[in-house]
């Protein structure tokens, strides 16, 4: 039902955002990738499920090379329909031993970017009266966990913009929502679990204590769900879903 839709999804080299981008591309849209690392991996796995995506390498956080991608986006494709703002970063200590650069890159790659890649692509969006901005906040954007504090901060914040783009927008077809996972098993969170490892922790039970403290269901969240969940806002049916912050978090934040 996507087709004709172009869909840039931040972030998109690895785990959920890679997840999406798939599922944006099997519903026929055209997609433009972003994010460092197995930049051709991620290419070709999209291209198993629809066209040969595009791809932009901008570093989130810096605004310039953020003008750069919508730019590309606009030039190349004519502009972005549906935007995924994905890419996000981690880090965690204590606030007294928080580092202020992890401080600074965390609040400009998962708060700031969102800004400048929705400040940029509404325009366009208007336009055409149509699009899809979806914030893949965290359950984190709800309720927070120690050591945490310049994700929870950020991913708070994302809830915050989310609802105030919706508002902005209620009365075009544009709608911005958040989604809200709890934990999914991708590198991000392989860090933490390593972590866990390294402090001398068997790795299984590294992996149950960390879903156990947490995630009622003991069973991750899955990039294809959050890519259904994707889907399921891009649709008509979805119109009305305006400034929400969605939860698929195995039940973390009903307790
Ligand atoms: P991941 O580490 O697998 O992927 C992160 C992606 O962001 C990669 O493609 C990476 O290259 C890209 N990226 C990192 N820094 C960037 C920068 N400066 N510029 C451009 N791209 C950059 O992580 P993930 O777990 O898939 O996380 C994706 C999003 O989901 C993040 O916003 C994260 O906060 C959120 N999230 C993750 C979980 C989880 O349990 N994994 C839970 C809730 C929310």
């Amino acid at each position: 039902h996507l087709n004709g839709k172009v869909a840039l999804v931040t972030g998109s080299t690895s785990g959920i955002g890679l997840g999406i981008a798939c599922a944006l591309a099997e519903a026929g849209a055209e997609l433009i990738l972003n994010g460092f690392g197995e930049v051709d991996r991620a290419k070709d796995k999209v291209a198993r499920y629809g066209a040969r995506p595009g791809y932009h390498d901008a570093d989130l956080s810096d605004p310039t090379q953020i003008e750069a991608m919508m730019q590309y986006a606009e030039s190349e494709y004519g502009g972005v329909d549906i935007l995924v703002n994905n890419a996000g970063i981690q880090h965690v200590a204590p606030v007294e031993q928080f580092p202020v650069e992890k401080w600074n890159a965390i609040l400009a790659i998962n708060l700031s970017s969102v800004f400048h890649t929705s400040r940029l692509a509404l325009p366009g969006m208007k336009e055409r009266n149509w699009g899809r901005i979806i914030n893949i906040a965290s359950v984190h954007g709800l309720v927070a966990s120690k050591e945490k504090s310049a994700y929870v901060a950020a991913k708070h914040a994302v809830v915050g913009l989310t609802k105030v783009i919706a508002l902005e927008n209620a009365q075009t077809n544009i709608t911005c929502n958040a989604l809200c996972p709890g934990w999914v098993l991708t590198p991000l969170v392989q860090q933490q679990i390593d972590q866990r490892i390294a402090s001398g922790i068997a790795p299984e039970v590294a992996r149950d204590t960390l879903l156990g403290e947490k995630q009622p269901s003991g069973e991750f969240v899955t990039p294809e769900q959050l890519g259904a969940l994707t889907l399921f806002l891009c649709s008509d049916a979805a119109s009305q879903v305006r400034g929400a912050a969605w939860n698929m978090d195995g039940g973390w934040v009903a307790q």
